[in-house]
């Protein structure tokens, strides 16, 4: 059992060690499913995937234009060939070429064995069945040949990629219809506190909107996530604590909002010191200090602070990774850089700050980054207004205008 108080006097966990402890403490889910290619976009591959075929399967025409024989050209003169047919895509030309002869070739049309030089229509002069070839006709060209793009029996997609909507392409181009993919992990969320006031409800005094639910539904919509959303639990402890065991049974992960800090109903932590495991319930970054990770059995807990903005920091932060770790994706990063800060930021020591930004880039491809408006960690406006965060480390004392900062940029936003 962890000492709730010791944490509390004991330096706070850094990001880094926190994201270690997670990382320690968890495993990527076993078991996958068979889905059709359709409905894999966003799934993590459990086995790589292989070609069977070659791509293109058959040597074919790049270009609409005339195919034929560069033994029959006269490299330097002018010459003529007889035309005796055409390959369309998708309808060969099914006799020989013979000595002297072309044929009419559409783009992604099988070339005759004996044709090797496609040349496009514009270069050419057709007289009735007669087709005159000018100087210089560039031969051995124009043509796509077998395997070039895929050969068969070469990885396509090598497990665990999360696959994008490119991949699906690739795998259909090499006739895959059917792929083994990592079952999605279950993960119920819900939010705590007695304020909370359902959308379409009049709102009362001292009552606030639950933003959460609709924050967090939107933050776990992924295709390997398999997501459930258990409403709001009132601040008692016996509801919390049963919700929490009922959850813990039937999902791999529960995220709860709010209840996490230290007031007088907020029993998520005591809670789960006593039918599960902290592992840590504090970490030095703003805005986020109060989140709890643990277990209950053997499904991942976290408890997330209540305020708007602490809850998306510390999702994108700690939880996705985490989440991604589970499901059998790859790790990736937020992109990061450093820009020169057009504002000046206040900052105390002690813990990493995430202050919501805007990120521009200007005609020299230099980049800037303002603030993007108060920084409270329930000001949820200036969270939606930017689109990166300004990072700044522990130990940083405040940023003067004109310096230099680092800066990541929030996932699905765009550089203005
Ligand atoms: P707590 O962690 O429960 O002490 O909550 C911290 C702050 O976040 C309080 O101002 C709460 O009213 C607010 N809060 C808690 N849950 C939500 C929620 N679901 N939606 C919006 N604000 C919330
Ligand atoms: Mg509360």
């Amino acid at each position: 059992m962890i000492d709730l108080c010791s944490q509390e006097s004991s330096p706070l966990l850094s990001i880094d060690a926190a994201l270690a402890r997670i990382n320690a403490a968890i495993k990527p889910v076993a078991g996958s499913e068979h889905v059709a290619l359709k409905q894999a976009l966003g799934r993590v591959l459990s086995q790589s995937v292989y070609s069977p075929i070659n791509s293109p399967h058959d040597r074919n025409a790049a270009m609409d234009g005339y195919a034929f024989s560069s033994n029959d050209s006269n490299r330097k003169q002018p010459f003529k060939l007889s035309l005796v047919g055409a390959s369309w895509a998708g309808r060969p030309f099914k006799e020989q070429l013979q000595p002297g002869q072309c044929i009419r070739i559409f783009t992604g049309a099988v070339l005759p064995a004996q044709a090797d030089s496609v040349v496009m229509q514009e270069q050419v002069y057709a007289d009735g069945e007669t087709i005159h070839f000018p100087a210089n006709t560039p031969v051995q060209q124009n043509i796509r040949e077998i395997g070039e793009d895929i050969k068969q029996g070469c990885l396509l997609c090598a497990h665990p990629k999360k696959l994008n909507a490119i991949d699906l392409g690739l795998l259909a181009s090499a006739g895959i219809y059917e792929l083994s993919v990592k079952r999605p992990i279950k993960i119920a969320f819900f939010s705590t506190g007695d304020e909370l006031t359902a959308l379409g409800q009049p709102l009362e005094s001292g009552k606030i909107y639950d933003s959460n639910r609709y924050t967090l539904s939107g933050l776990l919509n992924d295709a390997c996530y398999s997501v459930t959303d258990m409403g709001v639990i009132a601040d008692n402890r016996q509801l919390l604590e049963d919700s929490l065991m009922t959850a813990a049974e039937n999902y791999d992960v529960i995220i709860t909002t709010g209840g996490a800090s230290v007031g007088e109903a907020d029993y998520v932590n005591e809670i789960l010191d006593r039918c599960g495991e902290v592992n840590f319930w504090k970490i030095a970054i703003k805005p986020g200090k109060p989140l709890a990770f643990g277990k209950i059995g053997s499904c991942c807990f976290f408890g997330l602070p209540g305020n708007p903005v602490s809850v998306i920091v510390t999702f994108q932060h700690i939880v996705a990774p985490a989440l991604k770790q589970l499901s059998g994706a790859p790790d990736s990063k937020p992109l990061q850089l450093t820009a020169t800060c057009t504002s000046a930021l206040k900052k105390v020591p002690g813990r990493q700050e995430y202050q919501r930004g805007i990120l521009t880039q200007d005609h020299n491809g230099d980049f800037f980054v303002a603030s993007s408006g108060q920084q409270g960690s329930n000001i949820l406006s200036s969270m939606s207004q930017a689109n990166c965060y300004i990072v700044l480390s522990t130990e940083c004392q405040g940023i003067q205008a004109g310096d230099k900062v680092r800066v990541e940029l929030i996932q699905d936003s765009k550089i203005i």
